[in-house]
Protein backbone atom coordinates (compact mmCIF):
# COMPACT_ATOMS: atom_id res chain seq x y z
CA UNK A 1 0.00 0.00 0.00
CA UNK A 2 2.92 2.15 0.86
CA UNK A 3 5.90 2.87 -0.93
CA UNK A 4 6.65 2.93 -4.45
CA UNK A 5 3.21 2.89 -6.66
CA UNK A 6 2.46 1.79 -9.84
CA UNK A 7 1.77 4.96 -12.30
CA UNK A 8 3.43 7.20 -11.23
CA UNK A 9 6.44 8.58 -12.69
CA UNK A 10 8.33 11.41 -14.87
CA UNK A 11 7.06 12.33 -18.20
CA UNK A 12 9.24 15.00 -20.02
CA UNK A 13 7.46 17.16 -22.40
CA UNK A 14 10.80 19.60 -23.35
CA UNK A 15 13.94 18.03 -22.66
CA UNK A 16 14.55 20.80 -19.77
CA UNK A 17 12.67 18.79 -17.78
CA UNK A 18 14.81 16.14 -17.17
CA UNK A 19 17.23 18.27 -15.28
CA UNK A 20 14.45 18.93 -12.60
CA UNK A 21 14.27 15.00 -11.90
CA UNK A 22 16.28 12.20 -10.53
CA UNK A 23 16.04 9.47 -12.88
CA UNK A 24 15.98 7.10 -10.14
CA UNK A 25 14.28 8.42 -7.42
CA UNK A 26 10.73 7.34 -7.17
CA UNK A 27 7.17 8.92 -6.10
CA UNK A 28 6.12 7.35 -3.06
CA UNK A 29 3.00 7.00 -1.11
CA UNK A 30 3.91 8.31 2.54
CA UNK A 31 0.03 7.58 3.99
CA UNK A 32 -3.45 7.28 2.66
CA UNK A 33 -6.55 6.80 4.39
CA UNK A 34 -8.05 10.67 3.49
CA UNK A 35 -11.50 11.65 1.78
CA UNK A 36 -9.65 15.00 0.40
CA UNK A 37 -6.23 15.83 1.08
CA UNK A 38 -5.17 19.56 0.98
CA UNK A 39 -2.84 22.26 1.73
CA UNK A 40 0.17 21.11 2.61
CA UNK A 41 2.99 22.82 4.81
CA UNK A 42 6.10 22.32 5.90
CA UNK A 43 7.76 23.26 9.31
CA UNK A 44 11.54 22.94 8.84
CA UNK A 45 12.18 23.27 12.35
CA UNK A 46 10.14 20.72 13.51
CA UNK A 47 10.83 18.57 10.25
CA UNK A 48 7.45 17.83 9.88
CA UNK A 49 4.67 18.26 7.38
CA UNK A 50 0.53 19.38 7.76
CA UNK A 51 -1.95 19.02 5.36
CA UNK A 52 -5.58 19.01 5.17
CA UNK A 53 -8.32 16.07 5.25
CA UNK A 54 -11.25 18.34 4.73
CA UNK A 55 -14.10 16.54 4.81
CA UNK A 56 -13.06 14.45 7.53
CA UNK A 57 -12.85 17.57 9.67
CA UNK A 58 -8.95 17.28 10.79
CA UNK A 59 -5.88 18.63 10.14
CA UNK A 60 -3.00 15.40 9.71
CA UNK A 61 0.59 15.86 10.64
CA UNK A 62 3.59 13.45 9.17
CA UNK A 63 7.07 13.29 11.13
CA UNK A 64 9.91 13.22 8.99
CA UNK A 65 11.85 11.45 11.58
CA UNK A 66 10.08 8.43 11.51
CA UNK A 67 7.78 8.40 9.08
CA UNK A 68 4.87 8.55 11.53
CA UNK A 69 1.18 10.35 10.93
CA UNK A 70 -0.77 11.52 13.38
CA UNK A 71 -3.88 13.79 14.03
CA UNK A 72 -2.67 17.54 14.39
CA UNK A 73 -5.98 19.16 15.13
CA UNK A 74 -9.41 17.43 15.05
CA UNK A 75 -12.34 19.40 14.76
CA UNK A 76 -10.52 21.73 12.51
CA UNK A 77 -13.20 23.71 10.97
CA UNK A 78 -12.73 21.87 8.19
CA UNK A 79 -9.70 23.70 7.04
CA UNK A 80 -8.17 24.19 3.67
CA UNK A 81 -5.01 25.76 2.70
CA UNK A 82 -2.26 26.37 4.84
CA UNK A 83 1.15 28.01 5.04
CA UNK A 84 3.64 29.20 7.54
CA UNK A 85 4.80 33.06 8.08
CA UNK A 86 8.32 34.42 8.88
CA UNK A 87 7.54 33.71 12.30
CA UNK A 88 7.36 29.76 11.88
CA UNK A 89 3.36 29.79 12.78
CA UNK A 90 0.59 28.00 10.88
CA UNK A 91 -2.26 30.25 9.03
CA UNK A 92 -5.03 28.18 7.75
CA UNK A 93 -7.86 28.69 5.70
CA UNK A 94 -10.92 27.39 6.84
CA UNK A 95 -14.07 26.29 5.89
CA UNK A 96 -16.92 25.90 8.52
CA UNK A 97 -15.59 29.21 10.47
CA UNK A 98 -15.14 31.16 7.33
CA UNK A 99 -11.93 32.36 8.42
CA UNK A 100 -8.23 32.74 8.17
CA UNK A 101 -6.31 31.91 10.86
CA UNK A 102 -2.77 31.91 13.18
CA UNK A 103 -1.62 29.38 15.35
CA UNK A 104 0.78 31.13 17.98
CA UNK A 105 3.26 29.42 19.49
CA UNK A 106 1.27 28.52 22.35
CA UNK A 107 -1.01 27.25 20.53
CA UNK A 108 -3.59 29.31 21.09
CA UNK A 109 -5.50 30.71 17.55
CA UNK A 110 -5.60 34.06 16.25
CA UNK A 111 -8.40 35.48 13.48
CA UNK A 112 -6.50 37.22 11.16
CA UNK A 113 -9.89 37.84 8.98
CA UNK A 114 -13.65 36.38 9.12
CA UNK A 115 -15.54 39.85 7.29
CA UNK A 116 -15.32 42.43 4.73
CA UNK A 117 -17.11 45.41 5.61
CA UNK A 118 -19.29 43.68 8.08
CA UNK A 119 -20.18 40.52 5.58
CA UNK A 120 -18.91 37.23 6.39
CA UNK A 121 -16.15 36.05 4.15
CA UNK A 122 -17.36 32.39 1.94
CA UNK A 123 -14.58 30.07 2.50
CA UNK A 124 -11.37 30.75 2.18
CA UNK A 125 -9.59 28.48 0.81
CA UNK A 126 -5.52 29.16 -0.13
CA UNK A 127 -3.07 31.54 1.62
CA UNK A 128 0.68 32.66 1.20
CA UNK A 129 2.28 35.28 3.18
CA UNK A 130 4.62 38.10 1.93
CA UNK A 131 7.87 38.57 3.36
CA UNK A 132 6.56 41.89 4.57
CA UNK A 133 4.22 40.40 7.12
CA UNK A 134 1.08 40.73 4.74
CA UNK A 135 -1.12 37.73 4.45
CA UNK A 136 -3.12 37.23 1.02
CA UNK A 137 -5.44 34.56 1.03
CA UNK A 138 -8.28 33.74 -1.59
CA UNK A 139 -12.40 32.90 -0.93
CA UNK A 140 -14.23 30.91 -3.37
CA UNK A 141 -17.61 29.43 -2.37
CA UNK A 142 -16.29 26.00 -1.83
CA UNK A 143 -16.73 25.37 1.29
CA UNK A 144 -20.42 27.30 1.50
CA UNK A 145 -21.65 24.93 -1.36
CA UNK A 146 -22.74 21.98 0.53
CA UNK A 147 -22.10 20.56 3.69
CA UNK A 148 -19.45 18.24 2.99
CA UNK A 149 -16.41 20.28 3.56
CA UNK A 150 -18.50 23.14 5.23
CA UNK A 151 -22.06 23.82 6.17
CA UNK A 152 -23.86 25.32 3.34
CA UNK A 153 -25.08 28.81 3.40
CA UNK A 154 -25.77 31.83 0.92
CA UNK A 155 -22.37 33.84 0.03
CA UNK A 156 -22.81 37.24 2.13
CA UNK A 157 -20.22 39.34 -0.26
CA UNK A 158 -22.00 37.51 -3.30
CA UNK A 159 -18.32 36.99 -5.16
CA UNK A 160 -15.42 35.56 -4.71
CA UNK A 161 -11.97 37.78 -4.48
CA UNK A 162 -8.76 37.56 -2.96
CA UNK A 163 -7.66 39.54 -0.27
CA UNK A 164 -5.07 40.67 1.78
CA UNK A 165 -4.00 41.37 4.68
CA UNK A 166 -1.78 43.95 5.97
CA UNK A 167 0.00 43.69 9.24
CA UNK A 168 -1.80 46.24 10.37
CA UNK A 169 -4.59 43.82 10.44
CA UNK A 170 -6.31 46.00 7.40
CA UNK A 171 -8.27 43.92 4.70
CA UNK A 172 -8.06 45.17 1.03
CA UNK A 173 -9.30 43.32 -2.09
CA UNK A 174 -6.36 42.73 -4.59
CA UNK A 175 -8.82 41.33 -7.31
CA UNK A 176 -12.54 40.74 -7.90
CA UNK A 177 -12.25 39.56 -10.91
CA UNK A 178 -12.12 35.72 -10.54
CA UNK A 179 -14.88 33.67 -10.18
CA UNK A 180 -13.46 30.59 -8.12
CA UNK A 181 -9.88 32.50 -7.38
CA UNK A 182 -7.90 29.15 -5.86
CA UNK A 183 -3.64 28.37 -4.88
CA UNK A 184 -1.64 31.54 -5.06
CA UNK A 185 1.85 31.92 -4.95
CA UNK A 186 4.33 34.72 -5.24
CA UNK A 187 7.80 34.51 -7.86
CA UNK A 188 10.76 33.96 -6.00
CA UNK A 189 11.50 37.66 -6.15
CA UNK A 190 7.58 38.27 -4.85
CA UNK A 191 7.59 40.64 -8.02
CA UNK A 192 4.76 38.61 -9.25
CA UNK A 193 2.18 36.43 -7.94
CA UNK A 194 0.44 33.53 -9.62
CA UNK A 195 -3.32 33.06 -8.86
CA UNK A 196 -5.36 29.74 -10.15
CA UNK A 197 -8.84 30.61 -10.73
CA UNK A 198 -11.16 27.04 -11.28
CA UNK A 199 -14.38 28.29 -12.20
CA UNK A 200 -14.60 25.60 -14.70
CA UNK A 201 -16.15 23.45 -11.95
CA UNK A 202 -19.63 25.72 -11.83
CA UNK A 203 -19.36 27.70 -14.97
CA UNK A 204 -19.72 26.01 -18.17
CA UNK A 205 -16.55 27.20 -20.11
CA UNK A 206 -15.32 29.04 -17.69
CA UNK A 207 -11.81 29.17 -16.50
CA UNK A 208 -9.56 26.54 -15.63
CA UNK A 209 -6.30 28.58 -15.46
CA UNK A 210 -3.33 30.45 -13.90
CA UNK A 211 -3.42 33.94 -14.39
CA UNK A 212 -0.15 36.42 -13.18
CA UNK A 213 -0.34 39.70 -12.06
CA UNK A 214 2.86 42.55 -10.95
CA UNK A 215 2.66 43.34 -7.39
CA UNK A 216 2.80 46.47 -7.18
CA UNK A 217 4.98 48.45 -4.06
CA UNK A 218 1.84 49.66 -2.32
CA UNK A 219 0.40 46.02 -2.32
CA UNK A 220 -1.97 46.12 -5.02
CA UNK A 221 -1.48 44.23 -8.40
CA UNK A 222 -1.80 45.33 -11.64
CA UNK A 223 -1.97 43.09 -15.09
CA UNK A 224 -3.19 39.10 -14.74
CA UNK A 225 -3.19 37.94 -18.33
CA UNK A 226 -3.23 34.24 -18.26
CA UNK A 227 -0.02 32.29 -17.75
CA UNK A 228 -1.08 28.32 -18.12
CA UNK A 229 -4.28 27.03 -19.47
CA UNK A 230 -4.89 23.78 -17.71
CA UNK A 231 -4.74 20.58 -20.12
CA UNK A 232 -5.92 17.98 -17.69
CA UNK A 233 -8.52 18.72 -15.03
CA UNK A 234 -7.81 21.66 -13.19
CA UNK A 235 -5.29 23.78 -11.57
CA UNK A 236 -5.51 23.99 -7.60
CA UNK A 237 -3.27 24.34 -5.48
CA UNK A 238 0.70 24.73 -6.70
CA UNK A 239 4.08 26.34 -5.19
CA UNK A 240 7.39 27.65 -7.00
CA UNK A 241 10.61 26.35 -7.12
CA UNK A 242 13.98 28.64 -6.59
CA UNK A 243 14.25 28.73 -10.33
CA UNK A 244 10.44 30.50 -10.36
CA UNK A 245 8.84 27.32 -12.46
CA UNK A 246 5.74 26.61 -11.15
CA UNK A 247 4.75 23.57 -9.78
CA UNK A 248 1.00 22.56 -9.98
CA UNK A 249 -1.79 20.36 -9.27
CA UNK A 250 -3.99 18.36 -12.18
CA UNK A 251 -5.81 15.77 -12.65
CA UNK A 252 -2.95 13.59 -13.65
CA UNK A 253 -0.63 14.79 -11.53
CA UNK A 254 1.33 17.61 -10.84
CA UNK A 255 2.22 20.05 -13.96
CA UNK A 256 5.51 21.74 -14.32
CA UNK A 257 5.78 25.08 -15.99
CA UNK A 258 8.48 27.02 -17.14
CA UNK A 259 8.45 30.85 -15.88
CA UNK A 260 7.63 31.68 -19.90
CA UNK A 261 4.39 29.57 -19.40
CA UNK A 262 5.80 26.43 -21.42
CA UNK A 263 4.37 23.04 -20.06
CA UNK A 264 7.18 21.30 -19.40
CA UNK A 265 6.94 18.02 -17.44
CA UNK A 266 4.71 16.33 -15.33
CA UNK A 267 4.99 13.83 -12.16
CA UNK A 268 2.40 11.66 -12.60
CA UNK A 269 0.18 10.13 -9.45
CA UNK A 270 -2.90 7.83 -9.89
CA UNK A 271 -5.29 10.06 -7.92
CA UNK A 272 -5.96 13.96 -8.46
CA UNK A 273 -3.47 16.29 -7.08
CA UNK A 274 -5.08 19.19 -5.36
CA UNK A 275 -1.98 20.57 -3.54
CA UNK A 276 1.88 20.64 -3.45
CA UNK A 277 5.03 22.16 -1.30
CA UNK A 278 8.48 21.56 -1.07
CA UNK A 279 10.06 20.01 2.06
CA UNK A 280 12.31 18.34 4.00
CA UNK A 281 15.71 20.00 5.41
CA UNK A 282 17.10 20.87 1.69
CA UNK A 283 13.47 21.68 0.54
CA UNK A 284 14.21 19.64 -2.66
CA UNK A 285 11.59 16.53 -1.69
CA UNK A 286 7.98 17.90 -3.48
CA UNK A 287 4.93 16.38 -1.09
CA UNK A 288 1.84 15.82 -2.90
CA UNK A 289 -1.30 16.14 -1.57
CA UNK A 290 -3.68 13.45 -4.11
CA UNK A 291 -7.26 12.76 -2.95
CA UNK A 292 -7.04 9.65 -0.14
CA UNK A 293 -2.85 9.61 -0.01
CA UNK A 294 0.31 12.18 0.42
CA UNK A 295 3.25 10.97 -1.43
CA UNK A 296 6.51 12.68 -1.70
CA UNK A 297 9.14 12.65 -4.34
CA UNK A 298 12.57 13.89 -4.19
CA UNK A 299 13.24 16.34 -7.25
CA UNK A 300 16.78 18.39 -8.41
CA UNK A 301 15.33 21.30 -7.58
CA UNK A 302 14.81 23.56 -4.64
CA UNK A 303 11.73 25.23 -3.18
CA UNK A 304 11.17 28.78 -2.65
CA UNK A 305 11.77 28.61 1.56
CA UNK A 306 8.04 29.64 2.60
CA UNK A 307 10.26 31.14 5.99
MG1 LIG B 1 -7.44 25.03 -3.17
Amino acid sequence: MYGVIEGTGFEAIEPEFEACFIGHARVERLWSGARWSEGPVWFAAGRYLLWSDIPNNRILRWDDTDGAVSVFRQPSNNANGHTVDRQGRLVSCEHLTRRVTRTEHDGSVTVLADHWRGKRLNSPNDVVVKSDGSVWFTDPSYGIMMDYEGDRAKSEIDACHVYRIDPTGDITIVADEYLKPNGLAFSPDESLLYIADTGATHHAGGPKHIRRHRVNADGSLSGGDVFAECTNGLFDGFRLDRDGRIWTSATDGVHCYAPDGRLIGKVLIPEMVANVCFGGPKLNRLFICGTTSLYAVFLNVNGVSPV
